[in-house]
């Protein structure tokens, strides 16, 4: 999870930054009663841009913070917010990435190209 970022909070007016390693039980018993999505589901819809997910995001966001916006009032400036990859996580996405990219070569190769060897024919019992 990565750095979650806001210039200007519509909600507060201040600036935020929370590293955002992922909801404790706590917060995740709450985003499935503001969200009726559990865990994974919840992280997939916030990643996908949800605004239910987003909101639910942004109000544990503020709670960490002593923060309390009733939740159908959380706002958030698109152009004024930003998520941004710890290094780790740039790390371990480039990773996937090229472990990506071995896979879906290897799937090219296999499916066009004449790298691969073909076995030769197996001599019949027969002949020998
Ligand atoms: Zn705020």
């Amino acid at each position: 999870m990565p750095f979650v970022k806001i210039n200007k909070c519509l909600n507060c007016g201040i600036a935020h930054e929370w590293l955002f390693e992922g909801p404790t039980l706590r917060e995740l018993r709450l985003i499935k009663k503001l969200t009726g999505q559990s865990g994974k589901e919840y992280m997939q819809s916030a990643d996908d841009g949800d605004p239910d997910s987003l909101a639910a995001l942004i109000y544990i966001l503020h709670q960490r913070d002593k923060i309390t916006v009733p939740f159908d009032e959380v706002d958030l400036d698109f152009a004024d917010f930003d998520m941004v990859e710890t290094d780790q996580e740039k790390a371990e996405r480039e990773e996937l990435e090229k472990e990506a990219k071995k896979v879906a070569d290897a799937k090219w190769s296999a499916k066009n190209g004449p790298t691969r060897k073909v076995a030769s024919p197996r001599k019949s019992a027969a002949t020998e």
